[in-house]
This record gives C-alpha cells, sequence and structure tokens, in this order.
C-alpha cells in the first residue's frame, strides 16, 4: 500500500483553504484585455511608497549579494526609539502575517484553545487550523469584535487571543478604553495579540494606548505593519511589540533570515517619513467620506470605517458584482468567504481612482 501525499501531510492541512488575495493588476488585465486598470483590493497604500523608503532602497541595492542582518538591528532601534520600549521588545517578521503564524506555532498544540472573533481578519482561522488548536470564534456584535463576550469566552485551556483594531474586513474600531480593559481584564498568563495594521489611520484620540500594557509587563504582542500606511506591501515587512521573553521566544523559531536587508532598509527610512503618512491619512480621509457619500447614493449600505477601506453592501451577490467590476478595469474583493455574501471591500484609492471604481459601480448596478 502506498501512502497518498495527503496522508503524509499534517492532518491539520485538509481544512486549510489557501488564502485568496486580491488580483494582481496583470492578471486581471491579461484575462480582460484592458488597461489602465485600478486595484482597490489589498488596503494599499494608492500614494505608494515613501520617497524616502525608495531612496533607502537604491541605496541598499548595491548590498544584496550580502545576508542580511538577521537581527534587524538599524530598524529594531528605530521602532524601539519611536515607541519608548527597548529594542529586545522588538521582533520583526516578513510581514504581520509571519508573526501570527510565528504565534500559534509557538504557543499553540492540539488541545489548546485560539479565541477570535468572526469576520476578523482570516490570518487568524488559519494559524489555529495549522497548528490544530480549537477555534473559539466570537460573532461581531454591531459589526465590531464583542470583547465582552470574547472574555467570556476564555477558558483555561485558552492560551491565545487574537483581536484586530480596527478590525478587517469590517473597517470598525472599538473605543480605545473598551480595548484597553478588554486586554487588562485577560487572564495574565495567555498571549493577547493586538493586530493594529491599520493603527496609524485612526484618529490620534481612537488609539488604544496597548504600549503601555507591554511597558508594564503584559503578555501583549502589538503586531504593526509596513505594508499599509508605510506603503510597502510587496517588501514583506513587519513588527511586533511584546515583552523581551516573549519576543525571545518567538525569536527561538523565526527563521535566521526571515526579513530582506532591502526590506529593513526601507522601513527604517519610511519610519521616519511624517510627512508621507501624514498625506497618506489625509487622502484617505478624503476618499473614505467621497466613497461612502457615493456608495450611499447608489443605494449601498457602507459600514462606517476607521481604516482605508469600506466594507459596502451592494443588496445583491457580491460576487457577481466583483467580476463584472473587473471587466471594467476595477479590482474590489467580494466578501462570501467572510460571511458576507452581499458585500464588497472597497479600498481607499487616490481621488481618480476612487471616481473610475464608483463610475464603474454605478454602471454595474445600472443606477
Ligand atoms: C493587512 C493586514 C495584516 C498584515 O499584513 P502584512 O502585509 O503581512 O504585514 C495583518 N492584519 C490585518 C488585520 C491586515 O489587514
Amino acid at each position: 500500500m502506498t501512502r497518498r501525499l495527503e496522508d503524509l501531510a499534517s492532518p491539520f492541512l485538509g481544512g486549510l483553504i489557501p488564502y485568496a488575495p486580491g488580483k494582481p493588476i496583470e492578471e486581471v488585465e491579461r484575462e480582460f484585455g484592458i488597461r489602465n486598470s485600478v486595484k482597490v483590493a489589498s488596503n494599499e497604500n494608492p500614494l505608494g511608497p515613501s520617497p524616502l523608503a525608495v531612496a533607502a532602497l537604491r541605496e541598499a541595492l548595491t548590498g544584496v549579494h550580502r545576508y542580511p542582518d538577521g537581527g534587524g538591528h538599524a530598524l529594531r532601534h528605530a521602532l524601539g526609539k519611536h515607541w519608548g520600549v527597548s529594542p529586545e521588545m522588538v521582533v520583526l517578521g516578513n510581514g504581520s502575517n509571519e508573526l501570527l503564524e510565528l504565534v500559534g506555532r509557538c504557543f499553540l498544540v492540539p488541545g489548546d484553545e485560539a479565541v477570535y472573533a468572526a469576520q476578523s481578519f482570516v490570518v487568524y482561522d488559519m494559524v489555529a487550523q495549522m497548528t490544530g488548536a480549537a477555534k473559539v470564534v466570537i460573532p461581531l456584535r454591531d459589526l465590531t469584535p464583542d470583547l465582552e463576550a470574547m472574555r467570556r469566552a476564555v477558558t483555561s485551556r485558552s492560551k491565545v487571543v487574537f483581536l484586530a483594531n480596527p478590525n478587517n474586513p469590517t473597517g470598525t474600531a472599538v473605543p480605545p478604553g473598551a480595548v484597553e480593559a478588554f486586554l487588562e481584564g485577560l487572564p495574565a498568563d495567555l498571549v493577547a495579540v493586538l493586530d493594529e495594521a491599520y493603527y496609524e489611520y485612526l484618529a490620534p484620540d481612537r488609539r488604544p494606548d496597548a504600549l503601555r500594557l507591554v511597558r508594564g509587563g503584559r503578555r501583549i504582542l502589538v503586531l504593526r505593519t509596513f505594508s499599509k500606511i508605510y506603503g510597502l506591501a510587496g517588501l514583506r515587512i513587519g513588527y511586533g511589540i511584546g515583552p523581551a521573553d516573549l519576543v525571545a521566544l518567538l525569536n527561538r523559531l523565526r527563521a535566521p533570515f526571515n526579513t530582506s536587508s532591502l526590506a529593513q532598509a526601507a522601513a527604517t527610512a519610511a519610519l521616519q517619513d511624517d510627512t508621507h503618512v501624514a498625506s497618506t491619512r489625509a487622502v484617505t480621509e478624503a476618499g473614505r467620506k467621497y466613497l461612502t457619500a457615493q456608495c450611499r447614493a447608489l443605494g449601498c449600505g457602507v459600514v462606517p470605517s476607521e481604516a482605508n477601506f469600506l466594507l459596502v453592501d451592494v443588496g445583491r451577490p457580491g460576487a457577481a458584482v466583483t467580476e463584472a467590476l473587473l471587466r471594467q478595469g476595477v479590482i474590489v474583493r467580494p466578501m462570501g468567504g467572510y460571511g458576507f455574501p452581499n458585500h464588497l471591500r472597497i479600498s481607499v484609492g487616490t481621488g481618480p481612482e476612487n471616481e473610475r471604481c464608483i463610475a464603474a459601480l454605478r454602471s454595474v448596478l445600472g443606477g
């Protein structure tokens, strides 16, 4: 008897559904024979990378025959200084996605529980699945993670809690005081992961201060990324801030050169580029307002968002609307896989991109 290849694989792999990314522009243009398409599907920065990052990349290019600094010294020190924590409390990841996976591989084994909100970032579910941990999935309340219910769902078997704030794909955020109270109210011996991929899009008075709790020694890993507001999604770099012992555990498992020299150089430069961050926030805020008003004028429901994307109820199957938009060169994300069959997730683009998107949506919906 020959074993089937699937029988050799981890038993947890069978339940893994491959992540469905936004379609690359090149693929859509090839498939539909069109040009000048607009991708508003992956919450990227429509203004591009920070010019400071691009300059740093140019300079770093001639050094790519060398391995990167596996310890990410310069970037970890810059982040430590930026956030008032010691560099030992900072871990770099190949996107914050890798850090989510590391947390799973580090802490979760079959029999453990991972607690997270339904209709949240799909990677939490993938991490639980691949480790064989039990999934404790708590329904949203008013399209927002239900922190009270999540707290009540925690048991002595719960090892990891994942919370995205703002949440993806709803764009909603929990008031900062509630996030902090939730984190403080969790049993102190589990690992709480606060995924703040969209932190920089929050108004200053809507930003939780989880780092205060981290500095106080709580087992919290705050995840941030350079993929979103910093415009470096293609380079794959994110970071986590947590207590030094937690970071040390993650580092044991981390591949020695998980972030490239180019990514480290670009991120270090981008971190200093307040101007680029400020203009991105301004473009996002204006675009969010415009898209919200225009979508509502087309009869769509729009979930109030504090991030750089909108969850839009088009009142009919989102997959078909997505397909029709693709034909017009507008790439959005259907949300059926997240339990929102009639919704699209639309990232905020530049002014002209938003206008293209609305014009295409109007023609598809026949408004
Ligand atoms: C985009 C996103 C991430 C991570 O992106 P990386 O590119 O891997 O850093 C993490 N969490 C949420 C909620 C996101 O939307």
